[in-house]
């Protein structure tokens, strides 16, 4: 959809600020179990699961850390194995080689720097290496942290469909979304948007028909 024509139809669904309250509103009731699928138990476990996630699914991930979370559980670990061993112990996720180098380079940060336990600011987080802003900013929103918001692929296509943003490039959206979703939500607002996109917001698909905040979208495919 032409976003001159979802700018063009936001102008009659009222302004985003108004619109923001129910849309959160709405798609926490209809996705109450939204949150993080990444699967872990400390926030060693949620770094390293979050890092594995790039380029990849969730679910894949999930195949991988049972095993390797029950053989490496402090940074030292990590370092104490060839980078070949590692590199087969995260082999299934993608990219492996880059990955195992970004984890082995994180884990020594986190051993000089942070007395071996992940930081929760997120100016920190992205001093560590192969960490970027995306990730940095899901590791901060898990431990409670929230300093910004998460963008990934379901969070910048609803975004603009939703009429939230007219940006393309991931930093753009997150200022944009700052501007207008209130703080207490910069954490569970992606995942919504995500879960809304996975369930209902369909990238190529979008079941409008069934969608609870319709309404309250302008790229609806049900409106003119
Ligand atoms: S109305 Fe359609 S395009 Fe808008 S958010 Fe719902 S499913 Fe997506």
């Amino acid at each position: 959809m032409p976003r001159s024509y979802v700018r063009e139809a936001s102008r009659g669904l009222g302004r985003r600020r108004e619109r923001i309250g129910p849309i959160i509103e709405r798609l926490a009731a209809e996705h109450s179990d939204a949150e993080i699928a990444l699967r872990f138990r400390s926030d060693l476990e949620l770094l390293v699961s979050v890092m594995l996630s790039a380029q990849t699914t969730d679910v894949n991930v999930n195949k991988v850390t049972p095993a390797l979370f029950e053989k490496y559980r402090r940074p030292e670990d990590y370092l104490a194995v060839p980078v070949e061993e590692l590199e087969r112990d995260i082999y299934a996720t993608g990219f492996f080689r880059q990955k195992a180098r970004a984890i082995r380079g994180t884990m020594q940060m986190l051993i000089a720097d942070f007395d071996g336990e992940v930081p929760s600011r997120l100016e920190d987080l992205v001093k560590l290496r192969g960490v970027a802003r995306k990730t940095a900013n899901v590791v901060a929103a898990e431990l409670g942290h929230a300093q910004g918001i998460v963008v990934d692929t379901h969070v910048r296509r609803l975004s603009q469909r939703l009429g939230l943003t007219r940006n393309e490039d991931p930093v753009k959206i997150e200022r944009d979304l700052q501007r207008v979703v209130p703080r207490a939500d910069w954490a569970r607002f992606p995942h919504l948007l995500i879960w809304h996109g996975r369930r209902v917001c369909d990238a190529r698909k979008p079941r409008c028909e069934d969608c609870v905040i319709e309404d309250l979208c302008p790229s609806s495919r049900l409106r003119g």
